[in-house]
């Protein structure tokens, strides 16, 4: 293999780069991306960026050091058998990882819509985030709740609209979601709206009314990128196909990040996960297996989210399983401490969500590697520590 091309130059497309020198890959690794910034990081767009704490958020890669050639401003617009057509013309390649993420979802309508992806998103938005300023978050999910989070502090007049009975409900359920209702002081959450349109000087909702905004923030999910890949014979569904060891339906093809629907074998189901843990720890093993390894991922997912002064984690899949509450979410002193797991038929930890208590994360996710049973009565125990359950 003498040529690797990367699509995608977000974490997981430099993660790519990085896993094949580490690897020992001596030959050229082009590294093509649509953005024209260095490649950076995402979470802090919504955290540090947007709360005005940091202006950029670069990842820490050198890869002129590492010889590998960072074409920005080039976007991927079809593959066929061993070659990537690009807007610069055509690119050979020997091995290919695609890792081109995935995008917002907009709302129909003529009005003006921020959405939150990228770094420039993120200093439109902050720029806009002014005093007083009338600002509709569409989306009570993990993006609208930091949105929020960050409007607050900016003294704007904050509303959220939410198509679910609660925030987080498509994620964690509404029974957890439900828990974060309290956090929304100060701000107008109407839950169970729907908003049917943006438009010039406000949103439109499902059922009539509508909502005045100086500034609209459309946070309702992303889709994998794959368009690109339409014409071509890789196999898509809900991002692109993967195995449990990245390789795609095509040869010499991996995929990795928020683009990739692997097989997990852990959880007996495809899964995308859109966060950045993959994409950070997926290219190691995608690389492997690109270089003729067999390696496989197959790890606990995890994420977190900084809301309204909270550090909320979550590790596992949840699907199916029955929900298990340790401690009192409407506590306050001197912080409201809470988790809830996850358990299986047969007692096993599936999943964590843990609320200020990074201990029930980090232990949480070790039970859950291990596929222990557990004792729900002690689990539901705030005072036993997760790994004595
Ligand atoms: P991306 O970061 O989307 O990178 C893909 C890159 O490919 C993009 O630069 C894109 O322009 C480029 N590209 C797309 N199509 C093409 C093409 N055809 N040709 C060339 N280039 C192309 N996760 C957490 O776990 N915790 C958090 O707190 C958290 N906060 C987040 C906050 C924000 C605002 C956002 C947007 C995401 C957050 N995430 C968080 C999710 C995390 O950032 C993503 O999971 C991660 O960025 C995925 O990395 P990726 O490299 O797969 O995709």
């Amino acid at each position: 293999m003498n040529h690797v091309v990367v699509v995608g130059a977000g974490l997981a497309g430099v993660r790519s780069a990085e896993a094949l020198r580490a690897r020992g890959f001596g030959g050229t690794i082009t590294l093509i991306g649509e953005e024209r910034h260095r490649p950076y990081d995402r979470p802090p767009l919504s955290k540090a960026v947007l709360l005005g704490d940091a202006d950029s958020s670069f990842v820490d890669s050198d890869l002129e050091g590492m010889e590998v050639e960072h074409r920005a401003g080039v976007s991927a617009k079809g593959l066929a058998e061993g070659v990537v057509e690009t807007t610069e013309g055509e690119m050979a390649y020997d091995g290919l990882v695609i890792a081109t993420g995935a995008e917002p979802i907009r709302l129909p309508g003529e009005g003006r819509q921020h959405v939150l992806r990228t770094l420039d998103d993120a200093l439109a938005l902050r720029a806009e985030l002014v005093p007083g300023a009338r600002v509709v978050i569409i989306g009570a999910g993990w993006i609208g709740a930091e949105v929020a989070t960050a409007a607050r502090k900016a003294g704007c007049a904050v509303t959220v609209l939410e198509a679910g009975a609660a925030p987080l409900a498509h994620v964690v359920g509404a029974e957890v979601g439900a828990e974060t209702i309290r956090w929304y002081e100060g701000i107008d959450l109407r839950l169970n709206t729907m908003v049917g349109s943006v438009d010039p000087g406000g949103v439109s909702l499902v059922g009539g009314g509508s909502i005045e905004a100086d500034v609209v923030v459309t946070g309702i999910g992303v889709r994998p990128t794959i368009e690109w890949l339409a014409g071509s014979d890789i196999d898509l569904h809900n991002g692109v196909v993967a195995d449990e060891h990245l390789r795609t339906s095509l040869p010499n093809v991996v995929a990795v990040g928020d683009c990739a629907a692997w097989w997990s074998r852990r959880f007996h189901t495809r899964l995308r996960v859109e966060h950045w843990d993959t994409a950070l720890n997926a290219p190691e093993v995608a690389v492997a297996s690109l270089l003729g390894d067999e390696a496989v991922y197959d790890p606990v997912p995890y994420f977190w989210s900084e809301q309204f002064g909270h550090m909320v984690q979550y590790a596992g899949h949840h699907a199916g399983a029955r929900l298990v509450r340790r401690g009192d979410p409407a506590a306050a002193a001197p912080v409201s401490r809470w988790s809830v797991c996850w358990l299986t038929d047969d007692d096993r930890l599936a999943a964590v969500l843990t609320v200020n208590r990074p201990r029930d994360l980090v232990q949480g996710r070790r039970l859950i590697e291990a596929g222990q049973r557990l004792d729900p009565g002690r689990l539901a125990d705030p005072e036993v520590a997760l790994r004595d359950c």
